[in-house]
């Protein structure tokens, strides 16, 4: 077991982030424009329903903490599963845009280097977004508005393979037009927008999976794992940092990076401290940013729950439980 936990630990971000990306780049490179069959394009869904696979089975083979593959004890998978097929559904809704945002905007400014090989735009397309997504991502920690719709992503108290697309669908919306607008603007072409979702959703995963993955050099370079723990956790504006998708060099810039947490991050540190008891259900979280004031505390709403489920049973109840959990 530990010689496959090792390999599992060295070996999930390299097959995740080049090796499943290979596979992409072929899917789209080979299949969908050599041969001009846009239907290849459907190829990318079983890679990623195998990239969510690969990170669920390495998080039982190398977790970081035991408590976050608990499914039943956090109750949140099929909420996590409709935030899935929201956001998935979304990406692929932001794809199909693109030629209408191409023809409401026919000015063509000419600077999409489409001379390029397919790999070179691609990383081109990568590195503007990831510049962009970051700084998105800032602002959805400095600004109130922002922050009630980002505040979503960071309810839960634990991180495993979903929680990279446990976004409330509006602040996605607004993430993919100003993080995909300048691309699409500039004429960046839809093989290349379609490896981007892809590259971005994989990147997700790896960056929020309960994986002890060892990067070894590029730790300090990457913001996922431990970096991207300290994001998450519930220890008031301490984790106002490492807001990177992939890249930490523009935290850097910014000068909000922090390679190592001031206290060790346990299984209980995740979360938004205002609001202790998230609710988890989709419709409450669609909600969240209607009755969270952030300073204000946490909504009346959310702490009837908690009252509800803590009041003591009548005696009544009490035998009723007692008889129900003997049969
Ligand atoms: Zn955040």
């Amino acid at each position: 077991m530990s010689a496959l936990r090792t390999i599992v630990r060295y070996g999930y971000a390299p097959f995740m982030m080049l090796a499943l990306m290979a596979a992409a780049y072929w899917v789209v490179a080979e299949l969908a424009v050599a041969r001009d069959n846009p239907w290849a394009y459907l190829l990318l869904a079983p890679l990623l329903g195998l990239a969510y696979a690969t990170a669920f089975a390495a998080e039982r083979i190398a977790p970081f903490f035991d408590e976050w593959n608990d499914h039943e004890a956090h109750g949140d998978n099929p909420t996590n599963l409709l935030h899935l097929l929201i956001y998935e559904m979304q990406s692929i809704n932001g794809v199909l845009l693109i030629p209408l945002i191409v023809w409401l905007f026919p000015f063509d400014i000419g600077v999409w280097p489409t001379q390029w090989p397919l790999w070179a735009q691609f990383l081109v397309a990568y590195i503007v977004s990831d510049f962009v997504f970051m700084m998105m991502h800032y602002l959805s920690h400095r600004f109130a508005p922002l922050w009630r719709l980002h505040a979503v992503h960071h309810g839960v108290g634990r991180l495993y393979g979903f929680n990279g697309v446990m976004r409330h669908p509006l602040h996605q919306v607004l993430d993919m037009v100003v993080g995909s607008l300048p691309l699409v603007l500039m004429g960046m072409p839809i093989p290349v927008a379609v490896l981007l979702g892809f590259a971005i959703s994989v990147t997700l995963i790896v960056q929020h999976s309960n994986v002890d993955a060892r990067l070894g050099p590029l730790q300090k370079h990457l913001s996922i794992g431990r970096v991207h723990h300290l994001h998450h956790v519930n220890w008031g504006t301490e984790g106002d940092c490492n807001f990177g998708l992939l890249l930490t060099c523009w935290d850097r810039m910014l000068g909000t990076f922090h390679e190592k947490p001031p206290r060790e991050i346990t299984a209980k540190d995740l979360g938004v401290d205002e609001i202790p008891n998230f609710p988890k259900s989709y419709i409450e979280q669609f909600l969240l940013p209607l009755h969270y004031k952030p300073g204000q505390g946490e909504p009346e709403r959310y702490k009837k729950v908690s009252a509800a489920a803590a009041t003591p049973l009548t005696p009544a109840q009490e035998a009723r439980r007692i008889v129900d959990a003997a049969e």
